[in-house]
Formats: structure tokens, sequence, C-alpha cells
């Protein structure tokens, strides 16, 4: 990952490696901002060396036992430790069974040397718009449990926790413990597919769900935060058949959703991928 820098070394910083989430959590109320968690580091370490993240301690939460939880419960759901890794997640038969969509982004999601380190919640904490994370998490209703020292626990859907570019909804004193993912509708479909021109960055992304009539869609790498076309989320609710629908959410989906300009392609480039990706999307989802 390059954004252009001309540093090649890390800034100096003071290496912490809690053995406990209390400690980790008040390690980082103590030392506010110029404290940052630290999963693989795949994304922090390179933002470091770049300069475009300032951190005087970085907190490995690597040894740290409940983060390290992968769990799945039959009609509850999946639970994704903090720490769990993406090659992980891609081994973990349950993943590819019932959550098609997560299974679909990791596999498309770096490299497997890179899923090898790298976490879901680092991909989904690092909140740049290209991450193949939040779609998937998204339309697959997910939550992200959220702990601060003293106690205090609180949730954010997934759909809420990007605020913007390389923005979250955690406050400084926050870490983000776990990812859970409720159990998919019984005999719904998810998927996920990505458009990318030969580099790590998507030039547009898309997740859905179908559990008959109810589909969720969720777009990334087309603006600061994950797109929601919920009026075409709609049509689906409406009257017509399958393929009628398909047709109707497509031309929804050129009038309402309105991708950014960036270096890797233009809004008009973008508006073209995206509906050429989710008619794919749709045969995926509605397809024998
Ligand atoms: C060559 C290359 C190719 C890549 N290609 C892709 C790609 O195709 N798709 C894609 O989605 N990504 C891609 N990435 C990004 C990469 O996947 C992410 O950097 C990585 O997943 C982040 O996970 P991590 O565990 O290493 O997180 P870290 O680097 O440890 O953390 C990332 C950020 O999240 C914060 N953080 C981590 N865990 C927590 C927590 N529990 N609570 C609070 N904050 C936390 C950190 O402070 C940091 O700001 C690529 C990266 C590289 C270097």
């Amino acid at each position: 990952m390059s954004f252009g820098s001309s540093y090649f070394t890390l800034p100096r910083f003071k290496y912490e490696r809690p053995g406990s989430l209390e400690e980790a959590l008040e390690l980082l109320s103590e030392h506010g901002e110029e404290a940052k968690p630290m999963a693989g580091g795949v994304g922090l370490l390179a933002f470091m060396k770049e300069r475009l993240v300032d951190a005087k301690y970085v907190l490995d939460l690597k040894g740290i036992p409940e983060l390290r939880r992968l769990e799945y419960e039959r009609g509850s759901g999946l639970t994704v430790g903090a720490t769990v890794t993406l090659g992980e997640l891609e081994e973990y038969p349950i993943v590819k069974e019932r959550y098609g969509a997560l299974y679909d982004a990791i596999r498309v999601l770096s490299d497997p040397i890179l899923r090898n380190r790298s976490t879901l919640m680092g991909d989904l904490c690092e909140a740049i718009p290209w991450v193949d994370s939040p779609p998937p998490l998204m339309v697959l209703n997910a939550e992200v449990g959220v702990s601060k020292a003293g106690g205090a626990t609180r949730t954010v859907r997934a759909k809420d926790f990007i605020t913007g570019a390389a923005e979250n909804a955690l406050q400084p004193d926050e870490i983000a413990t776990s990812i859970f993912i409720p159990e998919p509708p019984d005999g719904s479909r998810s998927a996920y597919l990505k458009f990318s021109a030969g580099t790590e960055f998507g030039i547009a992304s898309v997740a859905g769900l179908a559990s008959g009539r109810e589909v969720r869609l969720a777009y990334g790498c087309i603006a600061a935060v994950p797109v929601e076309p919920v009026e075409a989320e709609e049509v689906f609710r409406g009257a017509g058949g399958v393929n009628e629908l398909m047709n109707r959410a497509l031309k929804v989906i050129d009038e309402t959703v309105e991708p950014f300009t960036d270096t890797l392609g233009t809004a008009e480039y973008r508006k073209n991928i995206i509906q050429v990706i989710t008619g794919d999307l749709f045969r995926r989802l509605f397809g024998g």
C-alpha cells in the first residue's frame, strides 16, 4: 500500500503488548490519541510509515486471549474476535457455507500472505473507501462490539460503523472487540463482487443478500463511505417477476447512485461498472 510518501522507515514509537483487554483499555485511556490499537499491523504500520497516522504508542492486541474468539452457533450466528485473521476465516467452513458475501470478499482481499496476517476487524476499522469488508458486513447485518475502560460496552451496526474516508465510529479510548454476524435467513443467498483494474484498490464493489423479496445491497469503492441503494432494495418488495424486478432495480441504481471520481476512474466509468457488476450479482443471487 503506498500513497506516494517519500518515507521508507517507521517513526519512533513505543510497542506495548497488553495481556488482557482491561490492560489494553487502560493503556488506551491513559495515552489518549497518542496510542493506536494494532491487530495485524498491515494497515497501521503502512500508514505510520507514510506519516499518515501518528502513534507514539502501538498497542498490539494479539496477546489478548478473548479477542481470538471464532465461534459459530447454529440459529444465532458467527462471532469473529478482533484478532482473528482473514486467512483463518477463509478456512472456517461455515463462512463459505453460510456467509457467501463475506467469503467472496475475503477471497479477493489482497493476497494469501497478507490475509494470514491481517484481520477482518483491522480491515473494517481502516475504513478507507476501497476496503472490501464493509459491504458484505452491511448486507449480512453485522454488528461490532466495542469496549472502553471501566467496563462500558456498546454495539455499532456495520451500517453505521464507517463515518467518513478513513474514519469510523470508535472513540479514541475504545477498542472494537468482535464482529457478530447473525445467522442468515434460511434459503437466503449472499455474494460479493469487486471490479479492479489490476491495482489493490477496487473501482467498484457490490455485496448483496436475497431472502425472498427481501434484498439488501451495498456498494464499496464508489464514495467516501459505503453506499446502500435503498430505493433499489425497495423495488424488490413490489409486484413483478424476478427478471422485471432486476431490470427495474438496475435502472433505479443508475438514477440514484452517484459515484465519485478519483485517480482510478471517473464517476461515469464507475456508473457503467456498477451496472455490470450488479447485473452479475443479481444473476448469482437469483439464478438457478
Ligand atoms: C499490498 C496491499 C494490498 C491490499 N489489498 C487490499 C484489498 O484488496 N482489499 C482490502 O480490503 N484491503 C486491502 N489492503 C488493506 C489491508 O487488508 C488492511 O490494511 C488490513 O486488512 C488491516 O488489517 P490489520 O489486522 O492488519 O489491521 P491493523 O493494520 O492492525 O489496523 C488497521 C487500523 O485499524 C485500527 N484497529 C485495528 N484493530 C482495531 C480494534 N480492534 N479496535 C480499534 N481499532 C483497531 C488500527 O489502529 C488501524 O488504524 C491491502 C494492503 C496492502 C498492504
